[in-house]
């Protein structure tokens, strides 16, 4: 498999809507991968009222938000431990595009650290 540079960007630039909190989606780099481990509904970035990235599950399986910086680094370090080049030098917002061409989904379990990934490959 590759990644070229300008489906990164294509996918990047399409990614580019704000949603209705005003975050830009493209900040949450597993907007439209993060999935509940208990009914497979997608979990939706957010932000707390004291401005810290999170995920929400709006399914209700859970309460608790999911702090977006640290499931996006587990993530991440699943992918680098697949292929350091991936994501190697990779700034946090050009992860998006990355993810999504890896990952169909990835689901949250019992515990942050408890993800379950479907890549496409
Ligand atoms: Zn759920």
């Amino acid at each position: 498999m590759s990644i070229t540079l300008s489906d990164a960007a294509a996918v990047q630039a399409s990614s580019a809507t704000r949603t209705s909190h005003g975050a830009a989606v493209g900040t949450y780099s597993l907007s439209s991968l993060l999935t509940c481990g208990g009914c497979d509904r997608r979990l939706q970035p957010s932000r707390t009222a004291a401005g810290e990235r999170v995920y929400l599950f709006l399914c209700g399986c859970r309460w608790q938000a999911i702090d977006a910086g640290l499931v996006e680094r587990v993530v991440r370090d699943r992918v680098e431990a697949a292929s350091v080049a991936l994501v190697a030098g990779a700034a946090a917002s050009d992860l998006g595009p990355v993810f999504r061409s890896l990952f169909v989904e990835v689901r949250v379990g019992a515990d942050v650290a408890a993800l379950t990934y479907r890549w496409r490959i």
